[in-house]
């Protein structure tokens, strides 16, 4: 049975399941596979704040991957292999973190993360894939492996792509939040 997106990845404008690529704002309908990434904030006694979130169709995404040199990309990848294969060996069950709130890559708490990013991939209302939560600690070593022509490059790419406002551009731009 397919399983249905988590209300928790809607859209915060909407209310309701993304139905537009970001940037190429094409339309997703029914067939289209999209990605959704939502990035929280923890602040002291209250919910996590989202503070920004949006969805992105499959060429938009490889295009933002694209951006990244090869050496980046490999890091990151054989970085988050290693870190599930840690995981795997200790018996944990990683499709199950957003659920418990955990991160898919550490298993820190995401209430003890400064900040923490989710990222999905969905067709439709379907959720194709468990979602993949990254806490503060592991969006920092994901950055690290960034070589500093990625990064440059990554900003330039957010900054023709997407039509943040100034503040929100700030946060994205001096945060650890990667596209995947
Ligand atoms: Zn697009």
């Amino acid at each position: 049975m397919p399983k249905l997106i988590p209300s928790k990845l809607y859209s915060e404008d909407t209310g309701m399941a993304h139905a537009q690529c970001k940037i190429c704002q094409k339309d997703f309908g029914e067939h289209e596979i999209y990605g959704v990434q939502k990035v929280y904030k923890n602040y002291p006694n209250q919910e996590a704040q989202v503070l920004f979130d949006f969805a992105l169709c499959q060429t938009c995404m490889e295009e933002a991957r694209a951006e990244l040199s090869v050496e980046s990309r490999l890091r990151i990848d054989q970085f988050i292999m290693g870190k599930l294969q840690v995981l795997e060996a200790k018996g944990v069950d990683i499709s199950e973190s957003f659920q418990e709130e955990t991160c898919s890559l550490s298993g820190k708490l995401l209430s003890e993360s400064k900040e923490y990013q989710v990222v999905a991939v969905c067709r439709g209302d379907e959720l194709l894939d468990s979602p993949m939560v990254m806490s503060d600690d592991i969006l920092e070593q994901i950055q690290e492996l960034l070589s500093e022509e990625s990064k440059d490059e990554l900003n330039r790419f957010n900054e023709n792509n997407f039509g943040w406002p100034p503040e929100l551009k700030k946060i994205w731009q001096d945060g650890d939040y990667v596209l995947l």
